[in-house]
């Protein structure tokens, strides 16, 4: 037996051959055809966001996103994130600032921003991690009062509401991942989502080399299209992704069955106000009761395979040479250093979630 941490979702065969069967007859591939036109509307009703623009990929949305606002000098963002949040801000020219997460619900501290502002800071990026939504409203107000921009990594909060708003609605901009993991996806995608109309030409600008619909180059960019075949995908994925995150659910409330009011053991549980997406099913042992990296190493001999996500802190990656200290953001690295996500997809038997959770709680190691 093999269980991976997550299992793609694949919509029925047929429905995805007869949604592509029209690319055969229009010969309209990419550069923002029918089928993209059609995900990016389809998207905005679901999201329940004003507007949505397509990407190739998660990861260069938010290249594009941090571009578009014209950001410079520093960023203030967390480190208990996926490589993607911080390297985009590097590869903008940036420097990240490192702000440390709470404890609760992992997202960046809001009581610690305003002391990391400095006169060159230009923007906050923070991440609503596993789908758990940060202060959205304290956010806010610090931006407001710095006179801020806020772009949301919330590559993990699709489908999530907040006071019944598409969570995409808050901050200047939020960027979705749409990859092959993810609850929802175009095999590899990503969309911003935002307030403002008059971003939308720059970023239909920004994605296709700087190119304006009168072909003059007015922005320095690259290429980050999404194809008809990805928007295809989304087109069919989108009619079942209510069911995926209904079946997420029941296999969040069978973990919780098992592993709630554990000692050792820490859980997220639902915030107040919010509609979950139940993307992840992140486990904070204590270190004391119950190591990290025995579980991982023993469900591992079992078939089971989990992941440390996010170990270890992107202020910690080679890449960035010693430049930044996880010292300063303890918090992060204490979860960093003890955090474990168990395999989470909507097929995923309840019966193999009571053995994973029964193996689990035999590994007390004190
Ligand atoms: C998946 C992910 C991304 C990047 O998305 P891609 O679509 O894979 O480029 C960025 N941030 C976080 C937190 C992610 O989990």
């Amino acid at each position: 037996m093999k269980i991976n941490v997550t299992k793609s979702t694949m919509p029925p065969y047929e429905e995805y051959i007869q949604e592509i069967s029209d690319i055969w007859n229009n010969r309209w591939l990419s550069n923002m055809g029918p089928k993209h036109q059609q995900l990016e509307n389809l998207l905005e009703n679901y999201m329940d966001v004003p507007n949505v623009s397509l990407f190739t990929n998660g990861h260069l949305a938010l290249e594009n996103a941090i571009s578009a606002l014209s950001l410079s000098g520093e960023v203030i963002t967390t480190p208990f994130t996926f490589a993607s949040t911080t390297q985009a801000i590097v590869r903008n020219g940036l420097t990240p600032v490192f702000c440390d997460v709470n404890p609760n619900n992992f997202t960046i501290d809001t009581e610690k921003i305003e002391e990391l502002i400095t006169e060159k800071t230009s923007a906050i990026i923070p991440v609503h991690v596993f789908g758990q939504i940060c202060d959205v409203e304290k956010i806010e107000q610090i931006a407001k009062k710095h006179n801020l921009k806020v772009i949301y990594d919330a590559a993990h909060a699709f489908g999530v509401k907040y006071k019944g708003v598409g969570v995409g609605s808050y901050g200047d901009i939020s960027m979705f991942s749409f990859h092959a993991t993810k609850v929802f996806h175009t095999i590899e995608g990503g969309g911003l989502t935002y307030r403002d109309d008059n971003l939308t030409s720059k970023l239909n600008s920004l994605k296709n080399f700087g190119q304006t619909t009168s072909k003059l180059v007015e922005y320095t960019a690259g290429n980050a299209k999404m194809n008809e075949f990805q928007a295809a995908m989304g087109i069919v994925n989108l009619r079942y992704v209510d069911k995926y995150i209904d079946d997420r659910k029941k296999v969040v409330k069978r973990y919780e069955e098992y592993l709630s009011d554990k000692e050792g053991i820490y859980l997220l549980s639902d915030q107040d106000n919010v509609q979950h997406n139940y993307s992840y099913f992140p486990v904070l042992f204590d270190g004391n009761v119950y190591n990290r990296n025995i579980v991982h190493d023993e469900l591992e001999s079992n078939g089971i395979y989990t992941r440390k996500y996010f170990y270890p802190l992107t202020s910690t990656f080679d890449a960035y040479d010693k430049e930044f200290n996880a010292q300063d953001t303890p918090i992060a690295k204490d979860i960093a250093d003890n955090i474990l996500v168990l395999p989470l997809y909507p097929e995923l038997e309840l019966e193999d979630v009571d053995k994973i959770c029964k193996l689990i709680l035999n590994l007390e190691v004190r």
